[in-house]
């Protein structure tokens, strides 16, 4: 729109400036022509005039001669001085027709009239003539007669004496003016002025031109200056002048050049300069139209590729012809296109993908996913893949070097996958792969594919690791039919298969819903103990050699107000995930410590065992916790056995030794419980304070129908005592169990055939019976 307005501004302008240049061109030779013509005309008014002025002498002098041969002639002499009238009218009549006269005239001495063509009154009209003639012998003038002009010559007829004035008048007619005219090319008219209105006589003009100089004001005619006169639409030059008479209103001559016949060669001229003017316009019209749209056009393409690229539409190149400066705005503007271009592609690329590994990111690997399970058909692999103890590899060798090794995962995993396979790093050290066209037969083959690529030794600057990894797997379209989904379950899986150290594990339908379990029960967790829903029950660690009871295990257990009583084994790992767990800690010791104070209120002195999860390791308040918890109860702090897995405190070998250390400055015990499930070697066992050890139950329970569980209960009894230790077994389900532990010299037994866990009150009964009964037995031994 803009540059259509421009084009037609330089249009008008452009045409504008031509028109100007040739209108004055068309004035200046207007003008000139006009002021040439005129000063030519009134050079020809003047001519004219002089050249009248011999013409009209030449006639009077032959008017005069004519008058002059009559005046001499014998024969009119005679007959003038007969004095007979009718002899002088005749010789009067036969020497004027002879000579071509109009008017013939016989005076008498004293001037009245005697014989010819005129009226008495015609004597009257020339009695001017005859004074003049009386003085200089003849006289010539022009006179007017009966409303015509005539010329008249006068001269005395003498036989020998004057006898009479004989007059020959020639009349001034309209042909007398048109052969002036033909002589001069200057119209020529007679006139007399009569009153307001004017009397022509005779004229060359034609009779419209005449009346309408007849019309004229007489005060129009009058001087001899040259003056402009419109008569009948034509236009004259005019002069005029006098004519000498004796007598009477002047008679006037009015010499007329026209105008316009003067002006029609120009004319045609002017007519020529104006239809040149009229085609250089149009010329100038093309010219500037060519010109406007050679400007205007690459404006105008310059302006829609801009809207296009404000569009984002960079497709089209600009490729201005020619080289001039719309070429060159128009390659800055193909670059600028290029640059814009390059710039959104690497930005859309930064924003979609991940700047160390150079992998899509998680937002475009959601969107790629989504998009591949839009396309119906076939079958897909969601792959979680989450590296395993990459934060140890971050933490003790820094984080350039953990970044080389993301990166080298990214790439194995890559130049495991195929083709139209998508690989993404999803933050951290997890990665998505997604397997196009799997089934579920293959799709767990092609994880183990990529598990081996990852495990492959990475080396890197002088140093080889091991790189383990962990992949969860979910399936399309059997485990969801949307990415959320998809992703939700391969987490799933990977959490499990996180737990369970087996590499590679699909998604088991149903693990969802104990996902969604596990979250429901982390968040009511927290209010768990505020709504009172947390108890515990406590197990007694009985000595075998003398049946004592020497401690009471405490167990948490949760009744949860809609799902009932849930198990620690549940719960306890969503405490720690969740961080909920030192509360839960502080909760259990502060309450078996009570209750072990009201059992020592009652005679009843137990140790108490209280489980630590390996969190509660990192929690530095934990020991100022204990020791404040010991006092405020009034326990000796030998009374408490803190019992931490072996797992546990092989996490982090030199924190937890540290933290055990503090622990045992407060006087208090501590235990390895689920001993054999973990892998510590012995080396780091001699470091950890401890004072007992806990066989794990799955070594205890089938021990006595499974030979290699015996062996296993019996070596580790041997290497806690090398070691200076307590061991006791957990998990002693029946009168066998504990009479084979007793044989192998396992110090103390815990298990459901001694008691399950009891609430506090249940236990002392249960404790003072067993008490009993041991004492009956003993009784009973000793008699026996
Ligand atoms: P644990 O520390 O090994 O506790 C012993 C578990 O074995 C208890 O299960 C107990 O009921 C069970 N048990 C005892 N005797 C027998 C037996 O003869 N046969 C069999 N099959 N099982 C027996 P519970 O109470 O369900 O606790 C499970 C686990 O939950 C505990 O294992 C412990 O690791 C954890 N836990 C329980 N309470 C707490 C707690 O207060 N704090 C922490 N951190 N963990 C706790
Ligand atoms: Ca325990
Ligand atoms: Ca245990």
């Amino acid at each position: 729109m803009a540059s259509r307005h421009f084009r037609n501004k330089l249009v008008f302008l452009l045409i504008g400036v031509v028109l100007v240049a040739q209108l004055a061109t068309v004035a200046v030779v207007q003008f000139a022509t006009e002021r040439s013509v005129r000063s030519k005309l009134g050079d020809d008014l003047e001519l004219g005039e002089r050249v009248w002025q011999r013409f009209h002498e030449n006639r009077g002098n032959q008017l005069l001669e004519s008058v002059l041969v009559l005046a001499d002639d014998y024969g009119f002499k005679a007959a003038v001085a007969s004095g007979d009238a009718a002899t002088m009218a005749s010789a009067l009549d036969n020497q004027a027709s002879r000579i071509g006269a109009d008017r013939a005239l016989l005076l008498a001495p004293d001037g009245h009239w005697l014989a010819g063509g005129a009226t008495p009154a015609a004597a009257a009209a020339l009695a001017g003539m005859l004074q003049q003639a009386q003085t200089a012998g003849s006289a010539q003038s022009v006179v007017v007669l009966d409303g015509k002009l005539y010329q008249f010559a006068l001269v005395p007829v003498q036989a020998p004496s004057l006898v009479a004035w004989v007059a020959l008048g020639s009349q001034i007619t309209d042909a007398y003016a048109r052969d002036f005219r033909t002589l001069t090319s200057l119209d020529a008219s007679f006139l007399q002025a009569e009153g307001a209105r004017t009397q022509v006589f005779a004229s060359s003009l034609p009779s419209e031109g005449r009346a309408a100089l007849a019309a004229l004001p007489s005060a129009s005619t009058e001087g001899a200056q040259v003056r402009n006169v419109a008569l009948d639409e034509r236009h004259y030059f005019s002069m005029s002048r006098e004519l000498p008479s004796n007598g009477g209103a002047p008679v006037r001559l009015a010499l007329q050049g026209s105008l316009d016949e003067a002006m029609a060669p120009f004319a045609a001229l002017r007519n020529r300069v104006l239809l040149l003017s009229a085609l250089a316009g149009l010329v100038a019209l093309l010219v500037a139209w060519l010109v406007a749209r050679s400007v205007s056009k690459p404006v105008a393409e310059l302006a829609r590729a801009a809207r296009r690229i404000a569009r984002g539409d960079y497709s089209q190149p600009i490729d201005p012809k020619g080289r001039d400066e719309f070429a060159d705005l128009g390659h800055a503007f193909d670059g600028m296109q290029q640059g814009i271009a390059q710039r959104e592609e690497r930005i859309l690329f930064q924003a979609g993908h991940d700047s160390l590994t150079g992998l899509p990111n998680r937002a475009l690997a959601l969107d790629a996913l989504e998009s591949a399970i839009a396309v119906e058909g076939s079958s897909r692999a969601v792959l979680m893949v989450d590296l395993d103890r990459f934060k140890e590899i971050n933490d003790t060798l820094g984080h350039v070097f953990g970044d080389r090794v993301l990166d080298e995962a990214g790439k194995r995993l890559r130049q495991a996958v195929r083709g139209g396979d998508l690989v993404a790093r999803l933050g951290g050290d997890e990665f998505l792969v997604l397997l196009e066209d799997v089934q579920s037969g293959q799709a767990l083959l092609r994880a183990q594919e990529l598990l081996a690529a990852l495990r492959e030794p990475l080396d890197l600057v002088s140093t080889r690791i091991n790189l383990d990894a962990s992949i969860g797997m979910a399936l399309y379209p059997e485990h969801g039919d949307s990415a959320e989904t998809l992703l939700r379950r391969a987490d799933i899986a990977l959490y499990d298969v996180k737990q369970s150290r087996q590499g590679v594990a699909v998604y088991e339908s149903g693990r969802d819903e104990v996902h969604l379990r596990q979250l429901q029960l982390m968040g009511d967790l927290r209010h768990a103990i505020v709504g009172g829903q947390l108890s515990l029950q406590f197990q007694p660690k009985v000595e075998i050699a003398s049946g004592r009871v020497l401690h009471a295990e405490a167990l948490v257990r949760w009744t949860h107000a809609a799902l009932g009583p849930i198990r620690p084994d549940e719960f306890i790992p969503l405490a720690e995930r969740s961080g909920f767990i030192h509360e839960l800690t502080r909760f259990v010791l502060e309450n078996s410590l009570a209750q072990a104070a009201r059992w020592r209120e009652s005679g009843l002195d137990l140790g108490i065992a209280v489980n630590l999860s390996a969190i509660d390791l990192m929690d530095a308040d934990l020991p100022d916790f204990v020791f404040d918890c010991l006092q405020r109860h009034a326990i000796p702090p030998e009374r408490l056995i803190l019992e931490l897995t072996e797992s546990a405190l092989m996490r982090d070998v030199n924190y937890a030794v540290r933290m055990l250390h503090r622990l045992r400055a407060i006087g208090i015990r501590l235990a390895i419980d689920d001993f054999g499930t973990g892998y510590s070697s012995l080396a780091q066992l001699k470091r950890m304070p401890v004072d007992e050890i806990k066989i794990d139950k799955s070594f205890v329970m089938q021990m006595t129908e499974d030979s290699d569980d015996a062996v296993i209960v019996r070596s580790t009894i041997e290497l806690g005592h090398n070691m200076g230790l307590r061991v006791i077994a957990e998990g002693v389900e029946s009168q066998g169990s504990l009479s084979l532990l007793e044989k192998l010299g396992c110090d103390m037994a815990q298990g459901f055939f001694l008691s399950p866990p009891l609430d506090g009150l249940a236990l002392a009964a249960w404790a003072a019976e067993f008490s009993a009964a041991k004492a009956a037995v003993a009784i009973a031994d000793i008699r026996a």
